[in-house]
């Protein structure tokens, strides 16, 4: 399959990690859009949020806790924005589910 995350979790594309499990890896995004900008995905191959199935509930839960302990490793203790892109009008570029951490920086109430 020709998809970019599949590569990094197989190792054949690089990435700067900060946690990996049996089921989910965590990468520093490679255009940071913030002085903090990590990728969390699942290893298994999920095209995005809305193909999750039941089947993905303990993963999903699991996604949430990992995300938590990276915040914590990351001393993101005054918050950070959580985003997970959907689709073409949602700006997903990489059809493979992740979630973007997003912090060391204020954000404002806006979405762009
Ligand atoms: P999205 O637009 O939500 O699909 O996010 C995809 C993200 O993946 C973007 O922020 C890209 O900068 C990031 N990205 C693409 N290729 C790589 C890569 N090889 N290593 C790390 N991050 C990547
Ligand atoms: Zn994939």
């Amino acid at each position: 399959m020709d998809c970019i995350f599949c590569k990094i979790v197989a190792g054949e594309i690089p990435s700067k990690k900060v946690y990996e499990d049996e089921q989910v890896l965590a990468f520093f995004d490679i255009n940071p859009a913030s002085p903090v900008h990590i990728l969390v995905i699942p290893k298994k191959h999920i095209e995005s949020a809305v193909a999750l199935t039941e089947e993905d509930n303990a993963l999903i839960a699991h996604i949430f806790k990992v995300i938590g302990i990276i915040a914590k490793e990351q001393k993101l203790n005054n918050g950070f924005r959580l985003v997970s892109n959907v689709g073409a009008d949602g700006g997903q570029t990489v059809k493979h589910l992740h979630f973007h951490i997003l912090g060391g920086k204020q954000f404002g109430e806006s979405f762009g």
